[in-house]
């Protein structure tokens, strides 16, 4: 049955509030509040039935048919939320606005908040992850972008030029989960940002028109920043409904200032994921990540991906590091403290949307109370920022918050310690004197009435009752003044105008206490809400401290070393190491030189497959990210200058989905990388060229390398099987040949990982080949196919096939030659099975 084929004169009031409330959010799912239960109905409910497993039943609802319907339990309705919102959906979650019990007639309801993939707010998010929401306005001669992490409150904008490649890599490599576009965009771009990295995409003109959220734009001077701001807020604002006033003023990102590089560099280089698993395990970030609080796991992110320009800054995270790695105690002590620090970003965002509780409130006292120490410690290092340590706030919430396992729900009471409010101790007071008087009373009342199995209880429904047994009703009296209540199969309940009185108090004080407790946790949550620009003040050094602390300790750990930054292009990475491959296969890993001095701008690295011409490509970028985010690197020294851009193409591409060929893409990235790289950029090419016929593939590689010497002239390490271009150091000065050594020992090869001067004149190919067991009368006619290259060299030649079972034809006839010396007639069974048992070996060896 569909919502708009039924007759709403038919339908039960409840059914026809439903649709009025469906009918605004059409390509929405409801979860719908009937009691304790969310509820789906019609085309919802089937498609959350099928997409969270759950059983679909029917409705009456004045109809012929059941309407269709399924419903989650609305105190665990969490997981099935996110796996809705994670496989794209969005969904509006419609309450009850009024309370059933006091309410005559129909419950009022209301959408509250939409949920959305970016705009989700719950704590089982990645608390090291940060979740952002973004969009882009095409002002059709460039791009405007802007996004937030709604949970934490950051903001940040950009332009971007009008060029396609351009604002999807900004939106994909800024993790950016949900995007709102203006309806001028191309399309093109929607769907590359749909199908080829799965984003939520919501089309809408709608800005923001009201000037309660000017805060957050207000320095900018740029009217197209503050557009593109205000198309943002109107989408997050009309989703979310509540305050978000914890929302930060924006942060112009300047790309100038940050070391740029694309979505298959990052993905390429593992700096925060793997490429095959898609883990953080064995990925840069998993490495580096000693933090101790989420805030500082999510700056550590940001760096990484956002490594510096600005030498300044770069070089004042080398001093923290280095004052660090010397006050071990300090730092010790300091991560001690750091341990106890909640996530107040995240907190402060639930306080002023409303959904905190008095267990978020007792997480930040206990943060608070550590500041002082931290602040101390700070001070003791000279470090350039200072925080407030709030102590009037710490105070207020130690005075006020019941620190003794308090509810999680905000309307149970239980909130509030005793001696903060005097009118709530009076009703606590009144509240236990009178149950104090309810526990005497069983006694008093069987010491008046000698009945001896008269008992005093309380249920739910009845409330406060004295039961007397069937055997013992006789000895009631009417001076008892006892009233029935109810009647079991084996007792009685009463009830006596004391009793009722002491009940009245006690259900009276109840509520009351209820209510107040919950006004003054309003009351207690505002005056925090007035702290919290102070409390991300305070996060941001926290992060900023936690992640340079985990930088030192792993500086110190693995043997880094401080980078030292120049400004004559000179590379000089003496002992150098990829820090994760080195942390993964610990002492084996062989340590390489990367030079490039005086003039040097392009190494042309020849050597065998699997000698670890990737890795040595890998571990100079990686080195210079960790050098421009302010860390320290694996290497015995490092001089290198400041890069402003990387641009790799290294192993297969991830990017197949576009349909183009991998020859194609390669391409692409090539002209990518030509067109963008400056003198100042680092690029790293891996065996470009091969996709293609040898003689193409060479003639490209050599243009492109002859390119890069002449017009470029920057920092290039290129990685080649095409031998032939290693003559081009003849002719290209700043062009060095290097190779990665290999020993080869009867016939079989060693990988010593070892990068050495010049070229080497052996590819190994065939080695690797016979390493990965391939026939070996396949890999003798390699062999012989080579020697005739070889020999042959620059002469046009072709081979017959025949020769290909030479080998074979050899073996058989060594066989066949061992089968006619036999006369089987004279030997025995035993020698015949010997001999027959020899030549099966023979042919099994082959
Ligand atoms: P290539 O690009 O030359 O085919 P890779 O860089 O992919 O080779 O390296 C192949 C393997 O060799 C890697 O998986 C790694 O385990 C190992 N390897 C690479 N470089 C080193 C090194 N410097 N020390 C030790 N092992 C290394």
């Amino acid at each position: 049955m569909k919502m708009n084929e039924v007759d709403r004169n038919k339908v039960s009031p409840m059914m026809l509030q439903y649709m009025k409330v469906k009918d605004k959010y059409k390509d929405i799912i409801i979860f719908y509040r009937l009691g304790d239960f969310y509820e789906m109905f019609f085309e919802d409910a089937i498609v959350c039935s099928r997409e969270l497993e759950l059983t679909l039943t029917g409705r009456s609802a004045g109809l012929d048919e059941k309407v269709p319907m399924c419903g989650v339990p609305f105190h665990s309705y969490l997981p099935y939320l996110e796996k809705l919102v994670n496989k794209g959906y969005k969904v509006a979650i419609c309450e009850q606005m009024s309370d059933p019990k006091t309410t005559k007639g129909m419950v009022e309801r209301e959408v509250v908040q939409i949920v959305t993939r970016g705009t989700m707010m719950d704590n089982r998010l990645q608390e090291k992850d940060n979740n952002f929401i973004g969009n882009i306005y095409d002002f059709e001669y460039c791009y405007g972008i802007s996004y937030t992490d709604i949970t934490t409150g950051y903001f940040y904008c950009l332009l971007v030029p009008n060029d396609k490649n351009k604002v999807v890599s900004e939106i994909v490599n800024r993790g950016i989960k949900e995007i709102i576009v203006n309806s001028k965009i191309n399309r093109e771009i929607i769907n590359i940002l749909r199908d080829d990295y799965n984003l939520l995409v919501t089309i809408t003109d709608n800005i923001y028109e009201k000037n309660d959220y000017e805060m957050i734009y207000s320095e900018l001077k740029d009217i197209r920043l503050v557009t593109t701001i205000k198309h943002l807020l109107d989408y997050v604002i009309s989703v979310k409904k509540g305050d978000l006033s914890h929302l930060q003023k924006v942060e112009l990102i300047n790309l100038n200032s940050y070391l740029l590089f694309d979505i298959h560099t990052k993905r390429n280089l593992e700096l925060v994921e793997t490429m095959r698993l898609h883990e953080r395990m064995y990925s840069l970030l998993w490495l580096l990540d000693k933090t101790k609080t989420a805030m500082g796991g999510r700056a550590l992110k940001q760096a990484i991906e956002n490594p510096l320009t600005d030498i300044v800054e770069i070089k004042r995270r080398y001093e923290i590091i280095e004052k660090l790695l010397t006050e071990f105690i300090l730092r010790e002590d300091l991560r001690n403290y750091l341990e106890q620090v909640y996530d107040i970003e995240r907190l402060s965002s639930r306080i002023c949307y409303g959904n905190v509780n008095a267990r978020d409130l007792i997480q930040l006292k206990n943060t608070l109370k550590v500041l002082p120490y931290i602040k101390e410690i700070l001070s003791k290092l000279n470090y350039s920022k200072t925080i407030d340590t709030l102590s009037d706030l710490y105070k207020l919430l130690e005075e006020s918050i019941n620190d003794d396992n308090p509810p999680i729900g905000i309307k149970e009471g239980s909130l509030i310690k005793s001696r903060y409010n005097s009118e709530l101790d009076e009703l606590r007071n009144i509240r236990s004197g009178s149950k104090d008087f309810i526990l005497n009373l069983e006694q008093e009342e069987k010491e008046r009435t000698g009945i001896k199995t008269l008992k005093v209880g309380f249920n739910k429904i009845f409330g406060y009752y004295i039961e007397v047994s069937k055997g013992s009703i006789p000895l009631i009296k009417e001076e008892f003044n006892y009233e029935r209540r109810q009647t079991l199969a084996n007792c009685e309940r009463f009830i006596t105008p004391l009793l009722k009185e002491k009940e009245n108090i006690i259900f009276g004080a109840e509520e009351k206490i209820i209510n107040l407790e919950y006004k003054l946790f309003m009351e207690i949550r505002d005056k925090v809400k007035e702290y919290i620009p102070i409390l991300q003040k305070i996060s941001k050094v926290i992060a900023e401290i936690d992640m340079m602390t985990s930088l030192a300790i792993i500086a110190e750990e693995n043997n880094y070393v401080k980078p030292e930054i120049n400004f004559n292009k000179e590379v000089e990475i003496i002992s150098g190491r990829h820090p994760v491959v080195e942390k993964v296969i610990k002492d084996d890993y062989v340590s390489n030189d990367i030079i490039m001095k005086d003039g040097t701008d392009i190494l042309l690295i020849t050597g065998p497959n699997m000698a670890g011409k990737s890795t040595y490509m890998r571990q100079f970028a990686i080195i210079v990210i960790m050098a421009q985010m302010g860390s320290f690197v694996p290497a015995k020294s490092c001089k290198i200058p400041i890069f402003d851009r990387i641009f790799t193409r290294i192993g297969a591409s991830d990017d197949l989905v576009s349909g183009d060929s991998t020859f194609m893409v390669e391409m692409k990235e090539a002209n990518n990388a030509i067109s963008e790289a400056t003198q100042d950029s680092l690029i790293l090419f891996d065996e470009l060229g091969r996709g293609t016929a040898t003689y193409d593939g060479m003639s490209l590689a050599q243009a492109i390398l002859e390119y890069i010497h002449d017009k470029i002239k920057a920092k290039t390490l290129f990685s080649t099987h095409y031998h032939e271009l290693t003559s081009l150091s003849n002719s290209l000065k700043n062009l060095k040949n290097v190779h990665v050594s290999a020993i080869e020992e009867d016939g079989k090869i060693t990988f010593l990982h070892k990068i050495k001067n010049g070229a080497v004149d052996k590819s190994y190919g065939i080695h690797v080949a016979a390493l990965a067991n391939l026939p070996k009368s396949l890999i003798n006619r390699a062999e012989e196919i080579l020697n005739i290259y070889e020999k042959k060299e620059n002469k046009k030649e072709t081979f017959t096939q025949t020769s290909l079972f030479l080998p074979i034809e050899e073996e058989k006839s060594e066989i066949e030659s061992k089968l006619k010396e036999i006369n089987p007639l004279e030997i025995t069974p035993i020698e015949a099975l010997n001999i027959l048992y020899e030549l099966k070996e023979k042919i099994e060896k082959r």
